[in-house]
């Protein structure tokens, strides 16, 4: 008798628990971003970003691979080279749907030399250079550390720092951490980093090495406990390839200002150096944002609002070779691409300018 009372009371007790733990509201590892998720709407967008991405030129960096596969998790089944290599992919075939040209340092598991990757963006002629990475913790016990960060080149109180690197890292960050539904790393404000954070003064070798403005993604942490469960998973890295298509077409479409030398406006008068600019966005320039650097030095400029002519007046220097680097941002606070050239001063009358 208390014996089947015992058994009865398990059962009940069983059953409960079968009962709690399947109507327990399933967490699913991830969401369909609305625009991607049914090909129709997907294509749609693809379209609408295809206005900003068409003919331009995008060289992606899958990080590691090769002899270089070390990086994994602690079971060693995700590995960051080969998660890296099927973002990249993804990414690719979305940039291509939309019609830009696109390089990439490999397209399947082989090593390629770091030094190699910048070199061979350098050379290709891109506009953009798109590292794309995994990250890891300091201590190898931290399995709980998880966020998505974007790094760009050197600080903003460096003369090197150029401020576009940034506009894109922060355009592919806020994409990417959306569709992944992580936050951004809490030691910036928006989760976009500088380089001298992890290697200070020297950042990282493919983006100091790198010609063109270039970021490098770090989607998340690949040894967190809960990307191992997804990061395996090919849909969960062609959303992750969608948030940073997203970015790249909302970073375009922000527009960014062209910069024009008036090298007929370059001469020698009363002394002075003069010379003009013509800065140039169908979104306004930022009258505030246009900074002039003549052999590194801040210099004085007058700015015509109405025909984004910029003008400089400057001691005449000796003579010699100068280098002038000019930047300015748009009313949507995207800077212009790295404008350097080199003014030659040969005597008190003749100047000239040349890349
Ligand atoms: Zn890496």
């Amino acid at each position: 008798m208390r014996k089947s009372y015992l058994i009865k009371t398990s059962v009940v007790f069983i059953t409960l628990l079968i009962t709690a733990c399947s109507s327990a509201p399933v967490v699913p590892l991830y969401e369909y971003p609305p625009d991607w998720k049914e090909t129709d709407v997907r294509q749609k967008t693809i379209a609408d970003y295809s206005k900003y991405i068409s003919g331009k030129k995008l060289f992606l960096d899958p990080g590691h691979g090769g002899e270089d596969r070390r990086n994994t998790n602690k079971k060693g089944d995700v590995v960051e080279a080969d998660v890296n290599l099927r973002v990249a992919m993804n990414l690719k075939k979305y940039l291509e749907q939309a019609g830009a040209t696109v390089f990439i340092s490999r397209e399947i598991d082989k090593t390629v030399d770091l030094g190699y990757r910048s070199e061979l963006s350098n050379k290709s002629g891109a506009d953009l250079f798109i590292s794309i990475h995994h990250n890891a913790p300091g201590k190898a016990e931290d399995i709980s550390t998880n966020y998505t960060s974007v790094y760009y080149h050197a600080k903003e109180t460096d003369f090197e720092h150029e401020p576009c690197n940034r506009d894109i890292a922060r355009y592919i960050e806020r994409d990417l951490a959306y569709v992944m539904g992580n936050p951004g790393g809490l030691g910036s404000f928006d989760g976009t980093y500088s380089d001298y954070n992890i290697y200070p003064g020297q950042g990282f070798s493919v983006l100091r090495k790198a010609n063109i403005p270039a970021v490098l993604v770090e989607g998340a942490f690949h040894t967190s406990h809960f990307e191992e469960l997804r990061l395996n998973n090919e849909e969960f890295n062609q959303i992750q390839a969608w948030g940073i298509f997203r970015g790249i077409g909302k970073y375009f479409r922000a527009g960014k200002p062209e910069i024009n030398f008036l090298v007929d406006s370059l001469k020698v008068e009363n002394n002075f150096l003069k010379f003009s600019w013509m800065v140039q966005d169908t979104a306004g320039i930022n009258p505030k944002s246009v900074v002039v650097y003549f052999n590194k030095e801040e210099k004085e400029f007058s700015f015509n609002k109405l025909t984004g002519i910029v003008s400089a007046k400057i001691d005449l220097p000796a003579a010699g070779d100068y280098p002038v680097r000019i930047i300015a941002a748009n009313k949507n606070g995207n800077h212009s691409f790295p404008f350097n050239k080199k003014i030659t001063v040969t005597d008190s009358k003749t100047v000239n300018i040349s890349d």
